[in-house]
This record gives C-alpha cells, sequence and structure tokens, in this order.
C-alpha cells in the first residue's frame, strides 16, 4: 500500500499542477483522515465564467487527492450574507432592485419570479450547471449558518480579540480604522439595511446599534439574532477555522499584497489559532469573439451556461485542466472554437496512444485528459469528427441534429450529439458570415454557366451518378480536377461555379469533401439542370 502510494506521487508529481498542489497539501497539513477543500462565491449577480475558475480549480486538486486516494470534503461556500451593493448591468426590474440596496442579498427578490430570491436564483443557475461537469460540492449557504446562530461564539471571539485584529489590519492601510470601529456588522432588523453604526458590546453575547435609515435602536444577542455578521476580512478566515479547511484559492484581486488573503493568514493564525490553508492565485479569464450577441443579450457576463453552449462539458474542464491557474487565458467565441476542440481531440488521441508523441508530452496530456472528464475515462476512444466537419454536416441536413448524425458511422453517441447540439449554437450564433452556408434546395437550374462550365458541371454529375460509392476524398478530388482541364477550366473557376450551385455562395468548404458529405442522394438532384 506505501509503495503504492509512493509510485502514485511519483508519477504524478511532475505531470499536473492540480497533483502538485495536491502534495504540497499533504506535506504542509499531514496525513489526515480527511482533507477539507473549500471554494466560495458571492451571488451578488450571475455567477460569470471568471467565477467559475475558482469552482473548477478546486474540484481539479480534490481530484487530484482523491487519486491519491485521500478522504476529501469539497465545501463550497454561497456568501449570501453579503449586502447588496449595486445593481449588475444585465439584470431586468433595476428600480425594483436599486430599491433593496444596503440589504442582505438573500432579502432581495428574485427580478425573474421563480426562485424565492435574488441570491437564490443566482446560486441555483450554478448548482443546476455543475453537475454537467462534474462538479458536485457540499454547498453551505452563509446566510443560514449565520441565521442560525452557528457563527455567535465566534463573532464573540472577534470582538474579544478587537484590538489585536484592527493592529492587523491597520498594517495594511493607508488610513486605520476608526477608534470606535468593530469586527461585526448588523443589519437593521426594522429596515433591513446595513445602515448601522455598533454603539456598544456587553462583553459577552450582547450588541447594541443604532441606525441611520431609520433610527432604530436595539441591542441584539448574537446567539439569536439573524443579522449580525463579522467583515469580510474576518469571516473569511473564521471560516477556515471552523471548516478546518486545508485548501483554498483565491482570484487574483484578493492575493494582492496586504489583500484580504494576506490579512487572512494573519487573522488566523493570531485570533483563531489557526493554521491556514494551502493556496494558490488564480488569474482572470477573458472572453474572445461573440461580438454583439454577448454584449446585448447578458451585459457582458458570460456565464457556465454560455460556455456550455458552445463547448462539450469535457471541453470546458479541459480549458481549464490545461491551463495553469495563474495565467490569463481566453474563452473563445470566434474560429479559435474550431482549434480548440482540434487541441482536444488531439489530447484524446493521445491519451489512447492513437497519436504518438514524446513521453514527456505524453504524460501531461494523458494526466490533463483524465482530469477533463465529467466522470471516468471511456473505456476505449470516442469516435471522433472535428467540429468544422459537424458543421458542415449540420448545415447540410439545415440544422437536424439526427439526420447529421445518422450518416456518421458510430454517430448514435451521446458525446458526438452534445458536440453536434454545440456547433449548431456556435453556428446559429457565433459563427463568421464565411463559415456559414445553406444548401440550396432547388431542383431547377440556377445559376447561369457558359458552355464550358456547364460540360464540366455535367461530367461531373455523371462520374458521381454512376460511381458515387467508389470515391474518397483524394480520388474524388483528382477527378474534379481532371474534369475542370478537360473542359478548358481553371480549377478555381470550377469549384467556385459549384459553390454557386450548391449553396450560392462563391467559397465553401473544401469541395471533394464537401461533395462527399452531401451525399448522392441530395448533391444529384442539384446537379442535374446542369447535366
Ligand atoms: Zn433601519
Amino acid at each position: 500500500m506505501l509503495l503504492l502510494y509512493t509510485l502514485q506521487t511519483m508519477n504524478t508529481q511532475a505531470n499536473h499542477w492540480a497533483d502538485a498542489t495536491a502534495l504540497q497539501i499533504i506535506q504542509r497539513k499531514g496525513e489526515k483522515p480527511l482533507y477539507v477543500c473549500a471554494a466560495g462565491i458571492t451571488p451578488s449577480g450571475t455567477v460569470h465564467i471568471g467565477n467559475f475558475r475558482e469552482i473548477i480549480s478546486v474540484d481539479l486538486v480534490v481530484r487530484a487527492l482523491r487519486d491519491m486516494g485521500k478522504k476529501v470534503r469539497f465545501i463550497f461556500s454561497w456568501d449570501d450574507f453579503d449586502v447588496f451593493r449595486k445593481v449588475p448591468a444585465n439584470m431586468p426590474q433595476r428600480d425594483m432592485l436599486a430599491s433593496y440596496l444596503r440589504k442582505p442579498i438573500t432579502e432581495v427578490p428574485n427580478p425573474y419570479g421563480q426562485e424565492q430570491s435574488y441570491a437564490r436564483h443566482n446560486e441555483r443557475e450554478v448548482e443546476k450547471l455543475l453537475p454537467l461537469v462534474g462538479i458536485e460540492p457540499e454547498f453551505i449557504y452563509q446566510a443560514r449558518r449565520y441565521a442560525a446562530g452557528d457563527y455567535a461564539q465566534t463573532m464573540r471571539h472577534a470582538l474579544e480579540h478587537k484590538e489585536l485584529i484592527k493592529g492587523i489590519l491597520n498594517e495594511h492601510r493607508t488610513e486605520e480604522l476608526a477608534a470606535d470601529w468593530w469586527p461585526v456588522s448588523v443589519f437593521c432588523t426594522s429596515c433591513l439595511k446595513d445602515t448601522t453604526t455598533i454603539t456598544g458590546w456587553d462583553g459577552n453575547y450582547g450588541i447594541s446599534y443604532s441606525c441611520s435609515s431609520c433610527g432604530n435602536t436595539e441591542t441584539l444577542d448574537l446567539r439569536s439574532t439573524r443579522t449580525a455578521k463579522l467583515f469580510w476580512r474576518i469571516d473569511f478566515p473564521m471560516r477556515w477555522s471552523y471548516e478546518k479547511v486545508d485548501f483554498e484559492p483565491g482570484g487574483k484581486e484578493h492575493h494582492s499584497a496586504g489583500g484580504s488573503f494576506d490579512t487572512a493568514v494573519k487573522i488566523a493564525e493570531q485570533v483563531y489559532d489557526y493554521r491556514p490553508p494551502v493556496t494558490f492565485k488564480y488569474d482572470f479569464i477573458r472572453i474572445k469573439g461573440g461580438g454583439g450577441k454577448i454584449s446585448s443579450s447578458s451585459g457582458n457576463v458570460i456565464s457556465l451556461g454560455d460556455v456550455l453552449d458552445i463547448y462539450q462539458p469535457e471541453i470546458v474542464r479541459y480549458l481549464f485542466a490545461g491551463t495553469r491557474p495563474n495565467s490569463e487565458f481566453a474563452v473563445s467565441f470566434d474560429l479559435d472554437v474550431l482549434k480548440i476542440y482540434e487541441d482536444y481531440d488531439k489530447c484524446e488521441r493521445i491519451y489512447f496512444g492513437v497519436e504518438d508523441v514524446g513521453e514527456k508530452r505524453r504524460d501531461k496530456e494523458k494526466r490533463i485528459y483524465e482530469l477533463s472528464q465529467v466522470h471516468s475515462v471511456p473505456p476505449n476512444m470516442p469516435v471522433q469528427i472535428p467540429l468544422r466537419h459537424m458543421c458542415n454536416l449540420l448545415q447540410i441536413y439545415g440544422g437536424d441534429i439526427e439526420a447529421a448524425l445518422a450518416c456518421i458511422p458510430g454517430g448514435n453517441d451521446k458525446r458526438l450529439r452534445t458536440r453536434a447540439r454545440c456547433a449548431w449554437n456556435w453556428l446559429e450564433n457565433y459563427a463568421p458570415p464565411e463559415f456559414r452556408f445553406r444548401l440550396r434546395t432547388e431542383t431547377v437550374a440556377a445559376v447561369s454557366l457558359s458552355p464550358a462550365q456547364a460540360a464540366a458541371v455535367g461530367a461531373l454529375y455523371r462520374r458521381l451518378e454512376q460511381d458515387f460509392a467508389g470515391f474518397d476524398e483524394q480520388s474524388l478530388a483528382q477527378c474534379i480536377y481532371a474534369l475542370a482541364q478537360e473542359n478548358g477550366l481553371e480549377p478555381k473557376e470550377f469549384f467556385k461555379i459549384m459553390y454557386k450551385i450548391l449553396i450560392d455562395k462563391e467559397m465553401g468548404p473544401r469541395l471533394a469533401g464537401f461533395v462527399l458529405a452531401i451525399g448522392r442522394e441530395k448533391i444529384l438532384p442539384l446537379l442535374k439542370p446542369y447535366a
């Protein structure tokens, strides 16, 4: 057992950043019966793909630990007891939402109507999608935790160590915290806003405040109130200690010098007597392409759902698994989509030994492939249809996914069906116009041709009618060149009239492969009027 573990460790050590992080956690925290890995997001707006990097970064490390035989608790904290500060640009009913500013986001109504609150709506949008990419954490709702009194003791502890905390925070501030600063904040029980000032603490669980919005004054018991909370910079390390967190990554904005990570480490150690978790910094995600569609419909917010419309779940994981967390990268909606699918397919071929690369590259790609899978690695290599070809097939069949899949050997496959759905979404919403076409359906001559052009098209018609099944892409390409030459046409001219006849465009997919993809039954009626 020990030997096996050592071998696994050596095997994975050099291969992937998630494995390196898992090893670091074990080294720093020691052998434990259970490791706790944490992610957290404030659902104060649509959770965007940059936020998703937090979740999947943790998932990848969780998987790495589990692959080393470790037990792991993966907690995902919804920081939904935060205050509603700003109405995001992409939300409907903005005036209604604006009237709830300064209240907890769990108290804001959902502008879409279905869920109980604004916060819950934003949470649900993510919770329903995460299983699709194989991520199933234990969700913790911080508003409920505070309301249940779970943190009463930790709040009292912070009040007892107010001066120590203040000193730590002041080290990183240009302007020192006021003399009457407290580590706890209160939402007014009368108007629900956080426009309150703490006026006293009884040295135990009693805390008094006054509200500048409605004039309410009151003394609360931290054990029973639903409205008191720790400020973020204290709340964050308190929860490390409360949940015994061993790993939590942080976005670039939290990982700057003197940022919330720096102060959290000190507060965890000095106030809560807790050894801080292993961490790393993850960088931002850019969005490339997408044009008007993205900015008009969603206020420039790209959610996991938007990305899953275009990318198979494995490829969404691949984007993140294949990039080191501290590198910025772009999620592309433009022609790069084709390249990303090609890269993933290549990674898959390398995994299954169908494509040969050097040993080092192979080990690296294999691990990325494993971590990209939603569940386990498939037993055999899935049927691969390049996205470009899938797009052509779908357009030939006018978007009928089942018809397109039916002409692919082994096409009745869940992954291919998902790929076809993504390809069609991409074509409909993001593909550049030169990439898109519609196969003509006319059975009359729609293009006027010179006698030489008509002769070439007619000759091609007869060859296809006689021996369509006998052609492969190469032999058909040779045939097309020969027919152009025999009829005194430049190949370019012949291609151009063929595209005109087939899709009413001057250019299109590579002709021989395209003709074969269109199939005998569809192409003969289109060429016959010229024959
Ligand atoms: Zn009030």
